[in-house]
């Protein structure tokens, strides 16, 4: 059974009467009507000219329909491609020159109901484990955007242990807030739920008093950083509105320290943070019964074999298992560089693990910042920072100076007195480390998963030195 529509579909619940989404409205689909579309989707792209292997391409806001693609598509042995709705013509015509998908659909619901004159396939086309079933492309923040190939293998696996790890049953109820163009929507909260039969409260983006209201009929909600942060600026968010609540997930970016420490305080409750990347799922997560430890991101899941390149304390993680992607889609030369002589997929995160084996995450490696020859660590510092009074967030970049090469550029939400900071940050680190200017701003750029963007910052303050200041 390697094709991984049919290991959802065992999933789904033996009365498929029951509600797969529930929806603002007040409506209802139930697993029924979303296995059918899948069907009829199936049917109609094979009508259409797609065979096994074929890729097909969905950039559409995001909609059951859009679900019921993804499934289809599965189903149909194709390949999976999720396109970011608000990407423009010109990053699309990248995106399809590169895959060559055989069909680019951009209106869902427009192609259920087209699909609906098609007969049905009723039998999942059969693939094998290492079989394509997804490409995604990487957010990636400099250089051509890669596909990570995706197999049914890779997919199934990562389902699996999540569904064990995180102790999904059928009486769960998801919230599901996230976009489904990036594998935490798609693959990480769809399958969980779908491997359970569990319902899901759909919501078509995050919106703080829909996800408060939607908290009080779902039991696990899935986030990135910035969710649990506009929770927490609205005053509706009670302990009396979580208490339904049995699990919040955090992953995609970093949750910020002070965050977990101000949800526990509101709610009573622990963020359990994960990692993960487009090209491997889901890597590492705090356990569900055992400490969640603010800042750390747990443990690798099972079957994850995890370790510190060159063995040294910090360093890149580098990862091999079976949720990890075999390669970069027509980028043979990328891929090599990308993976070690024995098989270890190289994150570019960089990190360490604790004697206890949890993995904590110092950035990544392309974020390192050298200055005077020295390698700073942006983390260390932003950490630093977000300690001060007047500081909510900060991220740490280095961009060019004529005496250093790199200078340390501090970029801080909030207020305060440069200098002071500047002086207090020479204090308690290396001299060397602290920044050379702070610049004060009201929020950070970040994509669509909450990812500060720290190329545009670079960009943003690229000529910050050029006098010599
Ligand atoms: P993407 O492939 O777009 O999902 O981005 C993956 C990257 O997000 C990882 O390589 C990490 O740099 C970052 N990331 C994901 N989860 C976390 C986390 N919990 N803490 C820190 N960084 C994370």
């Amino acid at each position: 059974m390697a094709n991984l529509y049919d290991l959802l579909a065992e999933g789904f619940p033996a009365d498929r009467s029951k509600p797969a989404f529930l929806l603002s409205d007040g409506s209802q689909v139930s697993y029924a009507a979303l296995e059918a579309g899948a069907a009829q989707v199936a049917g109609q792209i094979i009508v259409q000219g797609v065979e096994p292997g074929d890729r097909v391409a969905l950039q559409a806001e995001k909609s059951v329909e859009g679900v019921m693609i993804y499934l289809g598509v599965l189903k149909a042995g194709a390949v999976f491609l999720p396109l970011n709705a608000a990407y423009t013509a010109a990053e699309v015509d990248y995106f399809v020159g590169d895959a060559e998908p055989k069909l680019f659909l951009k209106d869902a619901p427009a192609f259920l109901a087209q699909a609906q004159a098609a007969e049905p396939l009723a039998a999942a086309v059969p693939r094998a484990e290492e079989d394509l079933a997804s490409l995604i492309y990487t957010s990636g923040t400099t250089g051509r955007s890669k596909g990570a190939m995706l197999s049914h293998g890779n997919l199934a696996a990562n389902a699996l242990a999540l569904h064990e790890a995180w102790g999904f049953t059928p009486d769960d109820v998801l919230l599901h807030a996230l976009p489904i163009f990036h594998v935490h929507g798609l693959f990480v909260a769809l399958h969980s739920a779908f491997l359970s039969g569990a319902p899901m409260v759909w919501l078509a983006k995050f919106d703080d008093a829909q996800v408060i209201s939607g908290l009080a009929h779902s039991t696990v909600m899935m986030g990135v950083p910035t969710f649990y942060t506009r929770l927490l600026a609205n005053p509706d968010f009670t302990k009396a509105r979580a208490q339904h609540m049995r699990l919040f997930i955090c992953g995609s970016a970093p949750l910020l320290e002070s965050t977990f420490a101000e949800f526990e305080a509101r709610t009573g409750m622990r963020i359990l943070e994960r990692y993960g990347m487009s090209e491997a799922v889901i890597i590492t997560s705090n356990p569900l019964a055992g400490e969640r430890v603010p800042g750390s991101v747990g443990y690798p899941l099972p079957g994850v074999d995890l370790r510190i390149a060159g063995g040294e304390e910090t360093g890149v993680i580098q990862i091999r298992g079976p949720s990890v992607f075999s390669a970069y889609w027509r980028m043979p030369q990328k891929t090599a560089e990308e993976f070690t002589a024995d098989g270890y997929f190289i994150t570019g995160d960089v990190g360490r693990r604790d004697p206890d084996g949890r993995v904590w995450i110092s950035g990544r490696a392309k974020d390192l910042i050298i200055s005077g020859g020295y390698n700073v660590y942006p983390k260390e510092i932003e950490l630093l920072l977000d300690e001060l009074a007047g500081v909510t967030e900060s991220a740490v970049v280095g961009v060019p100076h004529p005496d250093f090469g790199e200078g340390v550029v501090a970029v801080v939400i909030g207020a305060g007195d440069e200098a002071a900071m500047i002086a207090e940050c020479r204090c308690r680190l290396a001299p060397y480390k602290a920044p050379k200017r702070i610049v004060f701003v009201d929020e950070l750029p970040r994509n669509a998963m909450g990812k500060v963007q720290k190329n545009l910052l670079r960009d943003r303050y690229a000529g910050l030195f050029a006098a010599g200041g």
